[in-house]
């Protein structure tokens, strides 16, 4: 296993549709090994495969407390929502930056494993919210684009200015 560089914004990466996942092979499942490593060493509870430039519609997220409930979503979509919960959300690919966001209470997934067969649950609480941020990032939409427009063009100034400066 190894970690792989989280890409952070403006990364035009973070802005690119993911592509569906066909290959359901050796590559995907050290892929999610991988990821799985980089998001508990950040740390996160959540990372998206176009965080670390890969294409492709992969999300793993640990919202456990000891940090042993791993679960990996291949081709993830939400089949219904619920309901709605406000949360101070951040983003591992947005250091620093934090903003409430509203989203669904409850979701119903619908998602794929490893080997390719169909998985289908339901989720709330933190959970849901850490889904529908990651499905987000598999369509090129970050938490900031749910805020206020006013709030969301001092963030980019901002951070437009930090990758300025550190460039
Ligand atoms: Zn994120």
């Amino acid at each position: 296993m190894s970690l792989i560089p989280i890409h952070t914004y403006p990364d035009k990466c973070l802005r690119k549709k993911a592509q569906t996942v066909t290959a359901f092979d050796d590559a995907l499942a050290s892929l999610t090994q991988n990821m799985a490593e980089t998001m508990y060493a950040a740390p996160g509870i959540g990372l998206a495969a176009p965080q670390v430039n890969i294409d492709q519609r992969v999300v793993v997220i640990d919202v456990s407390e000891d940090k042993n409930d791993l679960k990996v979503l291949i081709n993830p979509e939400i089949v219904h929502k619920e309901g709605a919960q406000d949360y101070e959300e951040g983003c591992l690919s947005i250091p620093g930056v934090f903003g409430v966001v509203e989203r669904a209470a409850q979701i119903e997934v619908k998602a794929q494993d490893l080997s390719g067969n169909a998985v289908e649950f339901q989720a709330d609480g933190l959970l849901a919210i850490c889904i529908q941020h990651e499905i987000d990032h598999l369509n090129g939409v970050l938490f900031i684009d749910h805020l206020s427009k006013l709030k969301r063009d001092r963030i980019k100034k901002r951070l437009k200015k930090e990758a300025r400066q550190s460039a």
